[in-house]
């Protein structure tokens, strides 16, 4: 892993970039850390953030920061809807950011901009961009066979398979194998239009852009990379995993709880499973207990996020049966936020449950860690099915959240050789990351090629 801050100064390109997160914390880690790995390559590195959910500027001292009002309402500033916040950043950001923008590009105090890179999901910045005559980059912080999923979404009702029935669940989706009905990116939104809307636009101004930079890597998703490329007839830079490069601790939107590490200290070789949900699914109470019993009566040890927010209507721990936690004998840890990759890098890590966000679903396979899925919304789906059926790393909890199943489904992939199986697959699967990054791997050439592409501008 590269420090950005000893690059030396005479490396610098005399170039500058100019980049936007999503102001959610599974795309403000990839967007940051591409942010780094493109200092590392000389450019200079401006960021324009939204107020809400504001990266921290000091871990990162060699950037330029700029904050711009977003217009979020106190009641809007929730993630309850992402739908609704998306649609409503969409268009609160744009005089904002279209000042900042400009102000920017007018700074002679600093080097020439060679680009703007966006978050696919700010599709009002394609206008923006072209008004002000600066080229724009996409990054999709998703998967490419999720972000497939995504841009077909909008056509799925007319052939009938949305909205989601009960009685076709099961049944495949013809034109997104191996998908099922079931497994399709669907997110819960005020009103279903919304999300149509948002998905056509973001998938209109992403064809419309100068390139689509992706964290993911060709031997992970080939044949969904060619698909990619037919369907966006745009250069397209698969360099990631981009937590391959550098941590994505350092944009952490919580404080990251390093007792998780030295209670890890104290646990056998790949006993472990390791429980957390990201930064937005919520779960109600009744799901909160099974997953409580279920492992307990694994009888594993286990680390588990719960993060404040995750069980709604539930402050942290409440719904927790009194002496629950005494009667587990120091056989479980619970933090608020753990430092993610430090826990799954740990040698006493053996498995992570999962709610299949991608950036999750990319460290465990960086750290070779099998996964149990629970997906709860949107691209988790997608992932979750990808996990379980295609790369075969991990177990997908797909029937009644019960707590005889999640018993069942931890001792399999800690416990029994149907485990150790899915554990070789993920250490093959290790390698081929490894073996991507390498001189003339796959996401080393992308790389290569975009840095060589934006000088060009
Ligand atoms: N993460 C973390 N500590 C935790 C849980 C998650 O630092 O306790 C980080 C994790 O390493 C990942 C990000 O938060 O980089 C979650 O992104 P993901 O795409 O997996 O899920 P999301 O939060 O977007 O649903």
């Amino acid at each position: 892993m590269e420090n950005p801050r000893e690059t030396h100064m005479q490396n610098r390109k005399g170039r500058r970039l100019i980049l936007f997160p999503v102001p959610l914390q599974g795309h403000i880690n990839p967007l940051l850390q591409l942010a780094n790995i493109l200092y590392t390559r000389g450019f200079s590195i401006t960021i324009i953030h939204t107020q809400f959910n504001p990266p921290n500027h000091i871990n990162y001292p060699h950037f330029t920061f700029h904050s711009i009002p977003d217009g979020l309402l106190e009641t809007e500033a929730s993630t309850a809807d992402v739908i609704a916040f998306h649609t409503l950043l969409n268009v609160s950001c744009v005089a904002p950011f279209r000042d900042c923008l400009a102000k920017s590009l007018a700074d002679v105090s600093k080097e020439p901009v060679a680009c703007l890179i966006t978050d696919a999901i700010w599709h009002f910045t394609r206008a923006v961009a072209e008004a002000l005559e600066i080229r724009r980059l996409v990054l999709r912080t998703s998967s490419v066979s999720s972000f497939l999923a995504f841009a077909a979404l909008p056509f799925l009702p007319e052939k009938g398979y949305l909205p989601i029935q009960e009685s076709r669940l099961e049944e495949p989706v013809q034109e997104l194998p191996p998908l099922k009905v079931k497994d399709l990116p669907v997110i819960d939104t005020r009103n279903a239009e919304d999300l149509y809307q948002l998905l056509s636009r973001m998938v209109k101004e992403t064809k419309a852009s100068s390139g689509l930079i992706l964290n993911s890597f060709e031997d992970l998703e080939q044949f969904e990379m060619a698909r990619c490329r037919q369907e966006f007839r745009i250069p397209i830079f698969p360099v990631g995993p981009f937590n391959k490069y550098f941590p994505a601790s350092s944009s952490s939107l919580l404080a990251q709880d390093q007792s998780s590490i030295s209670w890890l200290n104290s646990q056998a070789s790949k006993s472990v499973i390791y429980v957390s949900f990201g930064s937005v699914a919520a779960i109600n109470e009744a799901e909160f207990l099974e997953i409580a019993w279920g492992l307990a009566d694994s009888k594993q040890p286990f680390l588990w996020v719960v993060r404040p927010g995750l069980v709604r209507g539930s402050e942290w721990l409440e719904p927790l049966p009194n002496g629950f936690l005494e009667n587990l004998d120091g056989r479980c840890h619970i933090v608020k936020w753990a430092p993610q990759e430090k826990v799954l890098a740990h040698p006493a890590t053996g498995g992570f449950w999962t709610h299949s966000g991608w950036n999750s679903t990319l460290e465990s396979i960086c750290e070779g860690v099998p996964m149990i899925c629970l997906p709860c919304f949107g691209d988790q789906m997608v992932n979750a099915r990808y996990v379980s059926h295609v790369w075969r790393v991990g177990v997908h909890l797909e029937r009644k959240l019960e707590r005889g199943e999640i018993e069942r489904a931890i001792r399999r992939l800690m416990v029994e050789s149907d485990g150790k199986e899915t554990r070789k697959r993920i250490m093959h699967l290790k390698e081929k990351v490894d073996n991507c990054f390498r001189k003339g791997g796959s996401s080393y050439r992308a790389l290569e090629n975009l840095i060589s592409y934006i000088s060009s501008f």
